[in-house]
């Protein structure tokens, strides 16, 4: 059996101190991923797997005082794709009020996101520590701007709506620096290689939330990083860890990033995720077209 457990026990629970600085932040980010993958790590032994994620009354409003509402002080904000497999909460292992999550498909930043993002940052105080962008692998919305850059006729079915083009037109510039990083580092036979369409989509999600990060850090560059920082990092789908992919992230584990700053620092990565293994076995795999 598996049970994640949202628990609060009167004689035992006592309010979770927010973190108190950005790498506390992360780092409590990280290890509620590590719990969250270790659930599942060892179903073969048919194992019970129970983890318990505590927390506090007064942040559902209980206990409060009569008609007031409980105070928002999210120590992180998230900012994650919609896809429904993507939970961000689950996937953190957080409670109520630890999060301030904003989810849009292919998770671009448009300015109503920005907004969202801009009032957490002016308004929630000095609890919140961190900024995440999320991608994931195998997103529907990067899947579409590749499909649209592969080829341009499908990119018809998107042109005729505002809404869709709005999202997939965000995406097509991580689109091309993967592919382009791809030529350089492989040569232009690569495009014929039998996983290069899913080796573009997982290569453009890394750079896509890399791009996103960077753009945050801009916005927000008067906030010092000692106050609030900014990193990113890919769910994936098939394993639960949020990291980047082999070759390019930590070898085990959870890990967040801080997104390059330059350009030459955004080319580095790029090339060092055409290279990686994890796209090297993506290009090879034939079943996955
Ligand atoms: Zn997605």
């Amino acid at each position: 059996m598996i049970e994640i457990v949202y628990q609060y026990d009167p004689k035992t629970s006592r309010p979770v101190p927010p973190p108190a600085t950005p790498a506390e932040a992360r780092q409590r980010l990280c290890d509620g991923n590590r719990d969250f993958v270790a659930m599942f790590g060892d179903l073969s032994a048919s194992k019970d797997s129970r983890q318990v994620v505590t927390f506090d009354l007064a942040d559902l409003g209980v206990n409060q005082v009569k008609g007031a509402a409980p105070r928002q002080r999210p120590f992180a904000v998230v900012m994650g794709c919609s896809d429904a497999r993507a939970p961000t909460e689950l996937i953190f292992h957080q409670a109520s009020n630890a999060l301030f999550v904003v989810r849009v498909a292919g998770n671009v930043l448009g300015n109503e996101c920005l907004g969202s993002i801009e009032y957490a940052v002016r308004n929630l105080g000095s609890d919140l520590k961190l900024l995440v962008v999320m991608g994931h692998s195998g997103c529907g919305a990067v899947t579409a701007a590749v499909d649209a850059f592969l080829d341009p006729s499908r990119y018809l079915t998107v042109a005729s709506s505002q809404a869709l083009r709005a999202i997939v037109d965000r995406i097509v510039v991580p689109v091309r620096a993967a592919a382009d990083a791809l030529e350089r580092v492989r040569g232009l036979r690569v495009t014929k290689a039998p996983g290069y369409r899913r080796a573009l989509i997982e290569s453009a999600v890394v750079l896509n939330s890399a791009i996103t990060a960077r753009t945050l850090k801009h916005e927000f560059r008067e906030v010092s990083a000692e106050n609030i920082d900014v990193v990113y990092g890919v769910y994936d789908l098939v394993t639960r860890g949020v990291n980047l992919p082999d070759g390019v992230g930590t070898k085990s584990g959870a890990a967040l990033f801080n997104p390059p700053l330059s350009d030459s620092g955004f080319e580095e990565l790029s090339e060092k995720l055409a290279s990686s293994a994890a796209v090297t076995r993506i290009l090879d795999d034939e079943r996955l077209e």
